[in-house]
């Protein structure tokens, strides 16, 4: 396995009528054995990106290596890597164990005896020994995926590239297959890129995130780091679901200043915004799960219409509307509303971000409390000590 490497690269599509930058200027460290999500809307340049580590498309501009070596003028074929793809692109003619066996038989001079055991290891990794004389139309979606992982992993690449390999699956076996890929990843240890467009898939699988965005890189972190500390709004909102929400607001010295309402800051809050100046527009920015419903008013609280309830069993997503826009809140399954009640919501001091208004760059993040430092999370020794969750 390899560490792989993007230095300053650049793709660009040129026609007689126009240049698409499909990827700009991306540089990215991936490390031997890290599952690296690439994760963006459609179009942002995450399969042209993918494509050019593969070596299925040259770049404009920059170097990629993998391992020690500079691969950017090596051939595909030369680069040591495999490529899953959405559409399994299986043989129809060729069984499973066909199927597996042919890219070995094609680009290697493994012998048979090496190739029959390469094949029959990733089929009993993958839970697939008992389907091999099967033809990929005998197959169900979840198992035609598998085969061609399988198909990948007896190539033994440095790299493993993943575009979208899971987006044909229904959602269920599609949870099902993230948890397989994982697990497989933690027996194989393989530096993977996986390009997926869904932010809930780039959550549970990365080790770190990429989110790209009109073919620029917007940050690159742990799932908590984009969560908490998103470095602008379009991580901001690409992040998390519901999206955060963002209203504008003007800067006024001790306070912002929204329609019909004034949220204030905790003096912590008022030594991080010595940059700007009263009158600047900024954005406020709180996630659902931190809107707080509450019963009495106070400091950072305000009255809402409940406009549309939406149960989801284990929660209520409760659209609230105010003068200043809407807001989207996340409330406990029991915890009662109804539409067109009027709620008080509170925007705790702690959970709030501000970016600005003009750049959409973050002026301060929400803080993170110990819970959600880096490295307690998931320990499982925590408990409930929210710390400074003060209103
Ligand atoms: P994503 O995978 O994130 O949806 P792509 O990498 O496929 O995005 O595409 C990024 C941009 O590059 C898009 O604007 C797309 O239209 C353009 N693009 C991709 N491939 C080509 C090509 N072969 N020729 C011209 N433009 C392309
Ligand atoms: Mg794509």
């Amino acid at each position: 396995m390899a560490r792989t490497t993007l230095d300053g690269v650049t793709k660009r599509f040129e026609s007689d009528s126009e240049t698409v930058v499909a990827v700009d200027d991306l540089s990215i460290d991936i490390r031997d054995g890290e599952f690296l999500v690439l994760v963006g809307p459609s179009g942002c340049g995450k399969s042209t990106t993918l494509r050019t580590i593969a070596g299925l498309e040259t770049v404009s501009e920059g170097t990629i290596r993998i391992g020690d070596r500079d691969v950017t003028d090596v051939k595909a074929k030369d680069r040591n890597i495999a490529m899953v793809f959405q559409n399994y692109a299986l043989y129809p003619q060729k069984t499973v164990r066909g199927n597996m066996r042919f890219g070995l038989e094609m680009a290697t001079d493994l012998d048979d005896e090496e190739i029959t055991r390469r094949v029959r290891e990733a089929a009993e990794l993958l839970d697939i020994t008992d389907l091999l004389d099967r033809r990929p139309r005998a197959l169900s979606g979840g198992q035609q995926q598998r085969v061609a992982l399988g198909r990948a992993i007896v190539r033994d690449p440095d790299v493993f590239l993943m575009d979208e390999p899971l987006s044909n699956l229904d959602a269920k076996l599609r949870a099902q297959m993230r948890a397989e890929l994982q697990q497989l990843h933690d027996e194989l240890e393989a530096t993977t890129v996986y390009v997926t467009h869904d932010q809930t898939e780039a959550m549970t699988m990365g080790d770190r995130i990429a989110v790209l965005n009109d073919g620029r890189l917007q940050q690159i972190g742990t799932p908590m780091e984009l969560y908490y500390q998103p470095e602008n709004e379009f991580v901001a909102s690409f992040i998390g679901s519901p999206s955060m929400n963002l209203v504008e607001a003007t800067y006024g010295g001790e306070a912002l200043v929204l329609d019909g309402f004034e949220y204030t800051f905790t003096e912590g809050q008022r030594e991080q915004l010595t940059t700007l100046v009263q009158g600047d527009t900024v954005v406020l920015g709180i996630r659902p799960e931190d809107v707080e419903l509450v019963d009495e008013s106070g400091p950072r609280t305000t009255e809402f219409t409940a406009s549309i309830v939406e149960p989801m069993g284990n929660e209520n997503v409760v659209h609230l509307e105010h003068e200043f826009g809407d807001v989207v809140a996340t409330i406990g399954g029991s915890q009662v509303v109804r539409q067109g009640d009027r709620v008080r919501a509170r925007f705790p001091a702690d959970h709030v971000h501000v970016f600005d208004g003009t750049t959409g760059d973050a002026i301060f993040n929400r803080t993170r409390t110990e819970e959600t430092a880096p490295g307690v999370i998931g320990s499982g020794g925590v408990s409930g000590a929210t710390g400074g969750d003060a209103p």
